[in-house]
């Protein structure tokens, strides 16, 4: 064992019969190493109650949040003042952080006093006293007039919920100041300095290692890791160190400031490790053991034997001369075999204290392991305290300790060169970064989030909107054109038939046969084939457009055997449409990425009869133009009659919905009502709604096929959420608040950031090391904190999408309540589109807001199945009815 190993080197003076007297005496406290491995397995208990939210209100470790969320990425800089109060000194520290090349660190300290009696006085003198002395520093550092960001290390246990804050829980120590135990020392400290007048920013706490953010209950969310204070002081305050607290322990704590509290840090620190090597040579000297059994006063008085006297006795040269100094001074008159056994007391004491901190570092070592997933841990242990860099034997007992303890693990033992003050500072360089950084960010995004009052405005611009496109008057230049669509029921049920649909305009181009059967058992049976249509010809000529579909009617119809019957034809056709009767559609403009030519204002059924004719093969009856939005209102209104609304969030988006013929001014006759395309899309064209569009909305319309079209849908749809986050993205590279400040050629690529990654990044279900991954299959090479800022761009972007387009739904229920003069509106919104479908939070935002912006109105969506192919035969399928009515 190589504890023995190392007694044996130390004592190799000393006799066996009287070492072996003394480790007997002093039994209680030689730990073996099945005791510390025990200890380490207690200690990973204690982490993991601290941890968890049921555990944590009654775990003694409290494992403490510091808010502290990345570790330093060496792009830190600037100036900063770092307060260390709680250690031995109080110290005020100035940082300058600089960063030419290599990152440079310079520091200024200056120790101040903190006299025993502004300790244990009032908080308010204590903080005082910290303002004051912060003065003086900053006087002499002629910074008076700067405002520097300060740090505050307060190493004692703090409650943090955000990280400028920290409630004390207790005084730990030799502090016990009144007033402050349950208040924010932050607060406390700032009001101080408020008084004299000085401004600061105030940042930082104490570290002690990085925890996977997801193993935190006490913080919201899954993401990251974040610096966990543990206050492991505090081990054993439940009693589960009993069994190894000796009755020397026991005395130190009936006589500490704070019996009961932080007896691992009792155990362990040099705080307390001289006093506990006097207790046992009183208690030696009372039975004869050593001195003679000569007491002094001396030897008697409290804080007489110091933990600097450990460290020098056990000098491995001097040492013994040291303790005979030491001893003399004490007026014990130590003979040599004396100085021999004290200084294999101090051994005692000092290797517990390395074996016990081994043991609880090796918990928080495995946890670490553990957390990265690998077999073998590689990690550095920054190290700090008087005790660790000035005890001559400590760090390399803790060390070697802790490798055996821990041995699958590779651990590099670094000593913080200049004491906490650097690690504060680093701390709050980090923390004023992230801070600054995240200010920043916020201030961005903030742009994307819409307050209440913004949100009715929308509703009601919309709302105006909607009356300028129904009213002959203003229709020609009204913006949301509000097409009739000369639909003017929805399916009875009496629907039959076989019917041909085409779904033109969406992802993709498909031929439907679609056999309705009406009676008793209604059924719908489809079958469907889906086409490319290649870029060149979606922005090609109009008739190479239309050529290109009439040979995908064939190929289909000879697919399914179907070429000799002339079958009534549903065109779903999702783009805008001025329509004069069902079967008649001129197009105004082309959006999302059609672009081909001599079809905007042209009647889209005579291109595609036309083309028929040019193939001469076979013939069919176009009885419908149809609008995707219509056709996902009818699919859900076949089984739902209350559904009077169709919504597309997908491609693009788009609403129709059932308007009173009194309002459809376009269309003669006042009877009844007719469904409406609004082509919300176009809101906004005017201008109207500029006040909300960020530039990157601008950047993205202005890059697209139609720009300064569809700023509306621009905002909502499939087709640019993901553009607006990869333009943010690049804008956030630029300013250095991701990736490095590194723009990769990915990023650049237009369109590569798709909306299905949305979907996927802002999954609940996923850990952050997967949005890692998806982002790193896009070729941005990121870290864990970018894909936090990521993962909050695409909720802000996909979030005000949900929002604007929920905005409008709430101006048409409440014109549809208003037009048959209800209190309350009872209503179905038919809805298609994959973004809607499956993002994670698009659907239930929007659904949110309706509720929020038309609280009279209680609306139910209703997704639709294939409302493009369905939704067109039953719009064909009623169109064949009524001509047929009309005809007999
Ligand atoms: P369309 O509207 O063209 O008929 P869809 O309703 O399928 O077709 O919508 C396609 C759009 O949905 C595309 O623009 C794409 O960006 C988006 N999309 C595809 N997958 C997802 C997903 N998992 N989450 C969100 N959006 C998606
Ligand atoms: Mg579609």
């Amino acid at each position: 064992m190589i504890a023995a190993q190392l007694l044996a080197y130390f004592f190799t003076e000393l006799k066996d019969d009287q070492l072996k007297k003394i480790d007997k005496y002093l039994y209680s406290m030689r730990l073996s190493d099945e005791t510390l491995v025990d200890i380490m397995s207690r200690f990973k208990r204690e982490m993991h109650n601290g941890l968890s939210r049921d555990f944590n209100p009654t775990a003694t470790v409290k494992m403490l949040p510091t808010f502290v969320r990345s570790i330093p990425d060496g792009s830190e800089k600037g100036d900063f003042i770092a307060l260390d109060l709680g250690g031995s000194y109080f110290r005020i520290l100035r940082v300058k952080v600089s960063h030419e090349k290599k990152q440079t660190v310079q520091m200024e300290t200056e120790i101040y006093d903190t006299p025993e009696d502004i300790m244990h006085g009032t908080g308010t003198r204590l903080f005082d006293h910290v303002a004051e002395c912060l003065g003086d520093f900053m006087e002499k550092q002629q910074i008076k007039d700067k405002k520097l960001p300060v740090g505050f290390t307060f190493s004692f246990p703090c409650r943090q919920s955000k990280l400028d804050e920290g409630i004390l829980i207790t005084w730990t120590k030799r502090f016990k100041a009144s007033g402050v135990e349950g208040a924010d020392v932050v607060k406390l400290l700032n009001k101080a300095i408020k008084k004299r007048g000085v401004n600061l920013l105030s940042t930082g706490t104490n570290a002690c290692y990085m925890e996977e953010l997801r193993h935190i209950d006490l913080v919201e969310g899954d993401e990251g890791r974040m610096c966990i204070n543990t206050e492991w002081g505090a081990f054993g305050d439940d009693g589960s160190l009993e069994d190894i607290r000796t009755e020397f322990d026991k005395e130190i704590d009936r006589g500490s400031l704070n019996p009961g509290k932080q007896l691992f840090e009792k155990m362990v620190s040099g705080q307390y490790m001289g006093e506990l090597v006097r207790l046992i040579l009183v208690k030696m000297a009372k039975e004869g053991l050593l001195f003679e059994g000569r007491i002094t006063p001396e030897l008697l008085t409290k804080g007489k034997f110091e933990t600097k006297h450990v460290s020098a006795i056990e000098k491995s040269k001097e040492g013994l001369n040291k303790a005979k100094e030491i001893l003399t001074r004490l007026g014990v008159e130590p003979s040599h075999e004396d100085c021999i056994a004290v200084q294999h007391v101090c051994t005692i004491v000092s290797f517990r204290s390395a074996n016990l901190v081994a043991s609880t570092l090796g918990a928080i070592l495995n946890q670490l392991r553990d957390n990265k997933g690998v077999t073998r841990l590689r990690t550095t242990v920054g190290v700090d305290g008087s005790l660790y860099k000035m005890h001559p034997q400590y760090a390399r007992r803790l060390q070697k300790t802790t490798r055996r303890l821990v041995p699958d693990s590779d651990v590099r033992f670094l000593l913080s060169e200049s004491g906490s003050g650097k690690g504060a500072a680093m701390v709050t360089a980090v923390a004023y970064r992230l801070s600054e950084q995240h200010r920043l960010i916020d201030e961005t995004l903030a742009e994307f989030k819409l307050t209440h009052e913004q949100l009715l405005q929308i509703k009601k611009r919309m709302r105006s909107e909607i009356e300028a496109g129904l009213r002959k008057k203003t229709h020609e230049n009204a913006k949301v054109k509000m097409l009739p669509t000369f639909v003017r029921s929805t399916p009875d049920g009496t629907e039959n038939g076989d019917f041909l649909a085409l779904d033109l305009g969406g992802t993709n181009f498909r031929v439907l046969l679609v056999k309705i059967r009406s009676g008793k058992r209604r059924t719908v049976e489809m079958h469907n084939k889906i086409y490319a249509i290649p870029i060149e010809v979606m922005q090609g000529t109009g008739e190479e457009l239309f050529d290109h579909i009439v040979s995908c009617i064939s190929d289909f119809l000879d697919y399914m055997g179907i070429k000799g019957a002339r079958l009534p034809l549903g065109f779903t056709f999702s783009f805008p449409c001025k329509q004069t009767s069902l079967d008649a559609g001129i197009l105004l403009n082309w959006t999302k990425g059609f672009k081909a030519t001599d079809c905007e204002g042209e009647d889209v059924v005579y291109l595609l009869r036309e083309g028929i004719r040019r193939r001469e093969e076979f013939d069919l009856d176009v009885v419908a133009v149809v609008n995707d939005t219509v056709g996902t209102m009818m699919t859900c209104a076949y089984e739902e009659p209350n559904c009077e609304i169709g919504l597309i969030v997908g491609t693009g988006s788009n609403a129709c919905y059932m308007e009173e013929m009194r309002n459809v001014e376009m269309v003669e006759g006042d009877q009844g009502r007719m469904c409406v395309n609004m082509e919300w899309g176009a809101f906004g064209d005017n201008g109207c709604l500029d006040d909300i569009r960020t530039i990157y909305d601008k950047a993205v319309d202005d890059y697209s096929l139609n720009a300064g079209k569809q700023r509306y849908e621009k905002m909502i749809s499939g087709m640019y959420l993901g553009e607006i986050v990869r333009n943010i993205l690049i804008d956030f590279t630029k300013r250095g608040f991701l990736f490095r400040g590194q723009i990769s050629e990915s990023l650049k690529t237009r369109g590569i950031f798709e909306t299905k990654f949305l979907s996927q990044i802002e999954s609940d279900r996923l850990a952050l090391l997967q949005v890692r991954t998806i982002l790193q299959q896009l070729g941005l090479n990121c870290t864990c904190d970018d894909s936090i800022i990521v993962k909050m761009v695409c909720g802000a972007v996909s979030r005000r999408g949900a929002q604007v387009c929920g905005a409008g739904m709430a101006a048409v229920v409440d014109k549809i309540r208003e037009n048959r003069g209800l209190d309350h509106l009872d209503i179905t919104v038919g809805v298609d589109g994959t973004l809607y479908k499956l993002h994670p939070h698009f659907s239930r935002i929007m659904h949110q807001t309706v509720k929020d912006l038309a609280p009279k109105c209680n609306v139910t969506f209703l997704l639709s199945e294939d409302g493009s192919g369905k939704g067109a035969a039953l719009i064909t399928a009623v169109g064949c009815r009524l001509r047929d009515a009309e005809q007999n």
